[in-house]
């Protein structure tokens, strides 16, 4: 059995782990590895690694920090299809959906080659005679990312390669699901020419990451993963005197009026629902079907989600793999069927699919539920899995209402043609990110990404502009030169005149 380690200070390490936890291939259901589980010692170590490694790198030019981007880009590039079979085999994802995942990742990189860009600071020339006053930001120090099982290389790219452009050293905990990808990339670093201690990988649970939120030489984190650990992750950080951005879960609405194209609007329902078995961020699943588009767009949804090709990643035939595990496919279709107890309608059932040769893997079919209400647990709940959920409203205004009163705040879309009605929608949503006939509105990476309410617990969302601002902080030098000195200069009060 293959035993998947952590890296520190530019190698694969056991350190001193006791703890293990079994890594499956989902489309399979077999174990294929397992993953070391770090003790607070082990943290500690790479900590350490990273603490030594800031001293040089911090210093290092922007010049220099460019060429290892660069040098990265080039390397993952090279690797889009090594780092996909990773993906698929832990994930279950179909092989050109991690191969996306791979490419949105590696956009963030080629932001963060624009580094010399992107930290140029403000002057302003003779603020006071003979004055001027100038900015520019420095890096925190050791910084972490924690990570979720969902996009295992998309997910960590939003946060490394702008905090190490920055200056920073990363240590990186990624999901104990699937960690294969992130020592991959930790060897691509290093080929790259990034010094040994700068990025570092520590695998592990709930140990490693409370030593990570506890240890006094990290000076930030970044979280994505779900609204009960982001808060947590959020509170616990923050006593610690840490900054902190902690993402977390979503569910994301898509408002469909009577005069959208539903062709359209449906294909793209079905996309937006169930590509990664639904296991997005910014995937659709609640759909809002205003007026008289009600049946029409369930009658498409219904028909179309019937349709999908679903089987392991590895054969490119299909167009969705299965959960990740067991335990996520016996909630997912728990969930359902309270969803049915609690007076859903089941218009397309995902519960009982077999894969033929695949009979044991994590399988669950496209599902849609009509007649939805905001008070059932299928809507509750995120499901985090391949199902849409129809609900009905009489107008814009209540759907958009409808919106405003969930919890989450992540991403939301609406279909239609009609300008007004689209302008109403984007300025009176509550959510981060907003797509106008577009179903899954990710920005892209020289934009910042990130949600509102319970999808985001601290004020900065990743990489754009708002990362640089995470992972550096401000000086503002004020300066003269005095050629001979004036006593009259040196007043006792503010300035009265310029
Ligand atoms: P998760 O919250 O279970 O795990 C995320 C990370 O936290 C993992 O590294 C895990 O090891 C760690 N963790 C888990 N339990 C912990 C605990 N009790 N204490 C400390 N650390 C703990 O999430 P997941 O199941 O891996 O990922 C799916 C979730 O992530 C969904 O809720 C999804 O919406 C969310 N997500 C959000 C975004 C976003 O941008 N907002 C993006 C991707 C995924």
């Amino acid at each position: 059995m293959k035993t998947i380690e952590h890296w520190i200070d530019g190698k694969a390490s056991a350190a001193s782990s006791t703890r293990t936890a079994p890594v499956f291939n989902p489309a399979t259901g077999a174990q294929q590895a397992e993953v070391l589980l770090a003790a607070k010692s082990d943290v500690d170590t790479a900590v350490d690694a990273a603490r030594r490694a800031f001293e040089n790198w911090s210093q290092a030019s922007l010049s220099q920090r460019a060429k290892v981007l660069f040098a990265f880009r080039e390397l993952v590039n090279a690797n889009v299809d090594q780092l996909a079979g990773l993906i698929t085999d832990e994930h279950g994802k179909v092989l050109s959906d991690a191969a996306g995942e791979v490419q949105r990742g590696l956009e963030v990189v080629e932001f963060a080659c624009g580094i010399p860009h992107l930290l140029k600071g403000d002057y302003s020339d003779q603020v006071s005679t003979n004055i001027d006053t100038f900015s520019f930001r420095e890096p925190l120090g050791v910084v972490a990312g924690i990570t979720p099982f969902n996009f295992p290389v998309m997910v960590p790219m939003w946060m490394h390669p702008v905090a190490i452009a920055c200056g920073n050293t990363f240590l990186l905990k990624p999901s104990e699901r699937d960690p294969s990808a992130s020592m991959l990339v930790a060897e691509l670093w290093q080929r790259a020419g990034l010094p040994d201690g700068v990025f570092n990988v520590v695998n592990g649970d709930k140990d490693a990451v409370d030593a990570i939120l506890d240890s006094p030489d990290v000076a930030a984190v970044s979280f994505v993963g779900s609204t009960p650990i982001a808060r947590y992750i959020h509170q616990r950080a923050s006593a610690t005197g840490k900054r902190v951005q902690a993402l977390g879960g979503a569910k994301n609405h898509a408002i469909v009026l009577p005069d959208a194209d539903l062709d359209f609007a449906s294909d793209h329902l079905v996309a937006a629902a169930f590509g990664s078995a639904g296991e997005r961020c910014m995937a659709i699943s609640a759909a809002v079907a205003v007026g008289a588009a009600g049946d029409a767009v369930v009658d498409a949804v219904t028909a179309k989600a019937a349709a999908v090709k679903v089987g392991s990643g590895r054969d490119a035939g299909n167009e969705m793999g299965p959960v990740v595990t067991q335990a996520a496919r016996e909630r997912i279709v728990g969930l359902i069927g309270s969803g049915e107890r609690q007076g859903a309608r089941v218009t397309v059932d995902g519960r009982g699919l077999v894969v033929s040769g695949f009979e044991d893997g994590f399988f669950v079919g496209p599902t849609v539920l009509d007649q939805v209400t905001t008070d059932m647990d299928v809507y509750r709940e995120e499901i985090f899995g391949p199902v849409l959920s129809v609900l009905r409203a009489d107008t814009v205004d209540d759907a958009i209402a409808l919106v405003n009163a969930n919890p989450y705040g992540n991403g939301t879309a609406i279909f239609t043609s009609s300008g007004d009605a689209a302008r109403r929608f984007q300025r009176g949503v509550k959510v981060g990110m907003i797509g106008i006939n577009v179903p899954v509105p990710v920005p892209m990476a020289y934009y910042s990404f990130g949600g509102w309410k319970d999808s985001l617990f601290g004020d900065k969302h990743v990489h754009g502009p708002e990362g640089i601002s995470f992972y550096t902080r401000a000086k503002v030098v004020t300066a003269r030169w005095p050629e001979r000195h004036h006593a009259a200069e040196a007043s006792y009060h503010f300035p009265t005149a310029t």
